[in-house]
């Protein structure tokens, strides 16, 4: 594991002045260029060929390194070259998914905005459950078997899949027959299957909020609030009952996008509170804690019941929805605020009192 101290070391190496912004060219990559361009920094984009028309259409990357593959970003050379720009990198979906986050706690010598350590609690699903169980929140029940599902359960699986794959069952004999469906159809494979996550199915509206920690302020702030649009789910009210019974539709939750929220007002004392006791609880299982960032992913019931079923200790892609500006960001702020801006603002804020060691690990 790379210590805080080597983290410090790099970063007394820089030039404070000239601190560059980068991240990988994907995931929340557009969002966070912005905010950094319009704090005042450079930035520098990692991509893959085919996504630099991306980063070329919207003129927020200064610098495009093109790579292969995601993990070159370990590379000697290349953390060379981010070192000279004074480069702080911004984490997101894709780090854990695509570069491994042992590879990033163990191999990335690069300052990271935001706690290193959690993205390794966010990424193991025993883990996160019990940093959010200890925050107090209520969380849907989990299923050791297939043999115990007594009730409606989700079949998740490991990484970072986008939702891709996941299917509902009832019994065991529902899961068994609709595993072998989605194998043939070649959403999950074998393995996917042996680490299956099998969770009680809440009947209830998804609503994705989307926090701000400041080390520097001690405050949760809430920025924004998101739903995602997901294929095929979101498309089955679209047909009528009888043909959905007769085409045997058998959904799956693959993430193709995200709608911003607005909750009714009633239900932001427990949403902030909530946030507040994950961040509390951060500060124990990996201090100093959540740093930046993060999103609590909650289905809400009919009777205004919130079940928490995932955690994001970094930007999420949903926080996509408020580039610009969003309700809650405009309450805060006014106008121009937003999630990959504020985390420029921070490192902007840190840098100016001389802080930039509490922000970045
Ligand atoms: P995840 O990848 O865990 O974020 O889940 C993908 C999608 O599955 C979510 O956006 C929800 O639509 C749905 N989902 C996940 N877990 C649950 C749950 N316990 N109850 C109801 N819906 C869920």
């Amino acid at each position: 594991m790379i210590t805080k101290t080597e983290i410090d070391t790099m970063l007394n190496s820089y030039d404070q002045n000239k601190i560059t912004v980068g991240t990988l060219g994907s995931h929340s990559a557009l969002n966070i260029f912005k905010g950094a361009k319009e704090e005042g920094f450079d930035t520098v984009c990692v991509c893959k060929k085919k996504s630099e028309i991306v980063y070329k259409r919207f003129p927020v990357a200064d610098q495009i390194i093109i790579v292969d593959d995601f993990k070159e970003l370990l590379n000697e050379n290349m953390q060379t070259i981010l070192k000279q720009q004074n480069t702080i990198l911004v984490p997101h979906g894709s780090f854990n998914a695509y570069v491994g986050t042992k590879n990033i706690i163990d191999n990335l010598k690069i300052p990271l905005f935001g706690n290193r350590e959690l993205l390794y609690w966010e990424t193991d699903r025993e883990t996160q459950r019990k940093w959010l169980k200890n925050a107090g929140l209520t969380l849907p029940k989990t299923f050791e078997s297939p043999d115990d599902i007594d009730r409606l359960v989700i079949a998740k699986f490991p990484g970072a899949m986008g939702g891709k794959g996941y299917f509902i069952a009832d019994s065991a004999k529902s899961f068994h027959k609709k595993a072998k469906d989605m194998l043939k159809r070649g959403h999950i494979t074998q393995q996917n299957l042996e680490n299956i996550h099998l969770q009680e199915y809440v009947v209830g509206v998804n609503v994705y909020p989307l926090y701000f920690y400041s080390p520097l302020t001690g405050e949760v702030e809430l920025l924004g609030m998101d739903r995602r649009y997901e294929s095929t789910v979101d498309s089955i009210g679209k047909i009528p009952a009888n043909e959905q019974l007769q085409a045997n539709i058998n959904p799956t939750y693959t993430v193709v996008g995200n709608f911003p929220i607005v909750a009714r007002e009633s239900l932001l004392p427990d949403i902030i509170r909530m946030g507040e006791n994950v961040v509390e609880e951060s500060k124990k299982i990996a201090p100093p804690g959540l740093i930046g960032p993060f999103c609590l992913e909650m289905v809400i019931t009919d009777d205004m019941k919130i079940y928490t079923f995932e955690i994001s200790a970094r930007i999420v892609a949903g926080s996509n929805v408020g580039i610009g500006t969003s309700p809650y960001a405009y309450l805060k702020y006014g106008e121009g605020m937003y999630m990959g801006r504020r985390i420029a603002r921070e490192i902007k804020n840190a840098k100016e009192q001389d802080m930039l060691e509490k922000v970045v690990y």
